[in-house]
């Protein structure tokens, strides 16, 4: 089974792919968490993508069809992925297509998350993110039983970086400008599945299952 996951910045998509990836065992392919891992362990990768990360810009698309490239090539994909935050621009998308190709695969569906971009700031300035386990958290609409403490790991609970009030609305405008092509993209193909994210995380993930059936390999 092989998945993309598309939504705005706090549409819920590290959210659902935690369950989804429990579910249908296949790995979660986060551009995020590995450029966050990069920046972590100060490699030339992370240092790059760090000045756009900073800003709320999008990390230039020859950086990030490069790592997505190289971990899709990697044995534990075989069985499928979950793609988390790529493609985010059209050629992006072209570059996976080709690659899916040319690795004799393709897209099973896109599961689009959709949250009124009203609703995404408030997701964003309360996110909290587990250091250890790196599980997603809401001081208010997704609250750890201890504050500050993963109900999961026990591992103490972080702010991103660019989830402040500022870096948000540029990273906000930015996504919304991409999204619109994207999703026409992906609608051309026929691979395109829109779910009400505004609704109880558990009540996502069931529209989430109910698209994808009884396929769990
Ligand atoms: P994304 O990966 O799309 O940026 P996240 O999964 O990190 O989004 O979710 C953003 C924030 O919104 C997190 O704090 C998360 O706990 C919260 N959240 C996720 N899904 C929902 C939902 N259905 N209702 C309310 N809050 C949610
Ligand atoms: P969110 O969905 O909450 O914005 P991500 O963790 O997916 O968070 O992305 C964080 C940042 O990483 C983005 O603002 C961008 O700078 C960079 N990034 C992640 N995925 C991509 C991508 N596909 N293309 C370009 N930049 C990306
Ligand atoms: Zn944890």
């Amino acid at each position: 089974m092989n998945l993309v996951l598309m939504g705005l910045p706090g549409a819920g998509k590290g959210t659902q792919a935690e369950k989804i990836v429990a579910k249908y065992n296949i790995p979660h392919i986060s551009t995020g968490d590995m450029f966050r891992a990069a920046m972590k362990d100060e490699t030339d990768l992370g240092l790059k993508a760090k000045s756009f990360m900073d800003k709320g810009e999008l990390v230039p698309d020859e950086i990030t069809i490069g790592i997505v490239k190289e971990r899709l090539s990697k044995d534990d994909c075989i069985q499928g992925f979950l793609l988390d935050g790529f493609p985010r621009t059209v050629p992006q998308a072209d570059a996976l297509e080709t690659l899916l190709s040319q690795l004799d695969k393709r897209i099973n569906y896109v599961i689009h998350i959709d949250v009124d971009k009203e609703e995404l700031m408030g997701r964003l300035t309360g996110r909290r993110i587990c250091k250890d386990c790196g599980a997603t958290y809401h001081l208010v609409f997704n609250p750890p039983s201890k504050e500050g403490v993963c109900d999961r790991c026990g591992g103490e609970l972080y702010q991103r970086a660019d989830d402040n009030a500022e870096t948000v609305q540029n990273r906000l405008d930015v996504n919304i400008k991409q999204m619109q092509p994207l999703l026409d993209f992906y609608q051309d193909k026929g691979y395109l599945r829109t779910i009400n994210g505004q609704q109880d995380i558990d009540v996502v993930f069931q529209d989430i299952e109910k698209v994808l059936g009884g396929q769990s390999e």
